[in-house]
């Protein structure tokens, strides 16, 4: 696919854009280099306040970067503007604690005086994909900043405006030419890229296959990378939950993002005792969700990403249904609907050699599972190549106990719906990825960690 804006909800191709040429390419290397070189050596007085503008024109101009967000990936304009703010948020978070995460660390030892200091890098490169087009880049621009290096980015080819705007967006905050550029390249054209000596890390956000792709190339460099790819977050509940909470949150949960979430809630996890009336309060809060024009206030869900991305998820769908599952609503593609539309669905019953039961649904389809107990939740859980993030909803002290534990995830969120805080680390482990990111764990990432040692 090319580099191009094309309206979710029309289908039509609204800008295209002409990847890099090579020599463009080193153009924008040599600058980033070259201002790593003085941008290192700002004081973090100084980079505070340039994210903090940053977090100010977020800010006020949330509803612009909102309707983008939209134009380009289809998410409704609520949780659009919702995005650009928490971007603001996370500048800010980082203006504010940075100093206090990267301050060198005494260290008492047999030297006279020993400590640790935090370095930065140079340049690193976030390959980012479009499903919260601002939020994945600033969540990686705020705290890299603030550490001193540089970054490049090469955003989804989907997203090329989102991408555009988050370089002029710092470059108005004061930060340095080159001190945060966006490369428009094509998926094919990354490894050139990490493969220059001047690139020193990379994270992407995305598939496993893009994962595995990039951290070969940059293996082969011994570059590190941080990685955060896809999931199939478990969403358990328990005889003692409050099923109306549990309901009401599991909406949001599977549908932000019209299900296009990394952390959305995939498989529910219910226990006989409450599965009948779980899914019925699930079923009749699906039937209220409105779907329509993204760009509308009141609209619920908007049309998928991509053509290509409705297409798996109706595969997806009927495939498992052709395995034996049952629908509980939805299921079907709208007919002579333009863009990529699709029902909110639930299925159930989904047999255990169906993509219901082990493939990432990227869409407003939710997977419903019963189980005897505690014991077969955790199982259940478990039995799967992800470990992105896990809710469960008990009252039971010891059952809370046993899903922190025992579940195999990033996170474990207890009556409540998994979702990125600025101030809590963030990331996967098995085949969602390693590394973190926000809080004090992802400003280290991307630092060289120098042991200090004086007689
Ligand atoms: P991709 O992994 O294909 O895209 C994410 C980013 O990686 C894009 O910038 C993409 O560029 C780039 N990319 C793709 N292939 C390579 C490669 N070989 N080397 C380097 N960069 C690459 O995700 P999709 O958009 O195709 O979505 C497919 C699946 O990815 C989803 O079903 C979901 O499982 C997962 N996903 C997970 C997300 C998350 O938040 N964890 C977010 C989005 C997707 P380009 O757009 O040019 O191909």
């Amino acid at each position: 696919m090319g580099i191009a804006t094309v309206n979710p909800a029309t289908g039509e191709t609204l800008k295209t854009f002409e990847p890099l040429t090579p020599s463009e390419i080193e153009a924008k290397l040599a600058l980033a280099d070259a201002t790593f070189k003085q941008y290192r050596k700002t004081s973090m007085v100084q980079r505070s306040q340039w994210l903090k503008q940053a977090a100010d024109i977020l800010d006020k101009d949330s509803q612009k970067w909102g309707e983008l967000m939209t134009l380009e990936m289809g998410k409704p304009i609520k949780g659009a503007i919702a995005e650009a703010k928490k971007c603001a948020l996370v500048c800010r978070y980082y203006a504010e604690n940075a100093p206090e995460f990267l301050k060198d660390t005494p260290v008492s030892t047999d030297a006279s005086r020993s400590f640790i200091r935090y370095q930065p890098l140079g340049i690193i490169l976030a390959v980012m994909p479009w499903n919260f087009p601002f939020w994945q880049v600033f969540r990686f621009a705020a705290p890299a900043l603030m550490a001193g290096n540089v970054g490049i980015l090469k955003h989804a080819s989907n997203v090329p405006q989102c991408a555009l705007a988050i370089e002029t967006i710092l470059k108005s905050a004061g930060f340095p030419e080159g001190a945060f550029q966006t490369l428009l390249i094509t998926a094919n054209q990354v490894e050139a890229v990490i493969n220059d000596d001047r690139v020193k890390a990379a994270t992407l956000t995305g598939s496993e296959y893009a994962g595995a792709s990039l951290a070969s190339a940059a293996g082969k460099h011994i570059k590190k990378t941080v990685l955060e790819l896809g999931g199939s977050d478990p969403f358990i509940v328990l005889e003692s939950a409050d099923l109306e909470a549990a309901a009401t949150t599991a909406v949001t949960a599977r549908m932000l993002n019209n299900g296009q979430s990394c952390i959305a809630a995939k498989r529910f996890i219910l226990v006989d005792a409450i599965a009948d009336r779980f899914e019925q309060l699930l079923a009749e809060k699906f039937q209220t969700l409105k779907v329509g024009d993204p760009q509308s206030e009141d609209t619920d869900i908007g049309p998928l990403a991509t053509a290509s991305i409705r297409q798996e998820i109706e595969q997806q769908v009927q495939e498992t249904v052709t395995k034996g599952a049952k629908i509980v609503i939805g299921g079907q593609s709208y007919r002579d609907r333009p863009g990529n539309f699709y029902p909110p669905t639930i299925l159930k019953d989904i047999p255990m050699d169906s993509p219901g039961y082990s493939d990432e649904f990227f869409g407003p389809v939710a997977l419903l599972f019963r189980v005897k107990d505690i014991d077969e939740a955790i199982e259940l859980a478990n039995s799967t190549i992800f470990g992105l993030g896990a809710s469960g909803w008990t009252h039971d002290a010891t059952e809370q106990e046993r899903l922190i534990e025992e579940i195999e995830s990033g996170c474990v969120f207890i009556n409540g719906m998994v979702k990125s805080d600025p101030r809590l680390p963030f990331g996967g482990i098995k085949r969602s990825g390693y590394g973190r990111e926000l809080s004090s764990q992802g400003i280290q990432e991307f630092v060289n960690v120098k042991t200090v040692w004086i007689k």
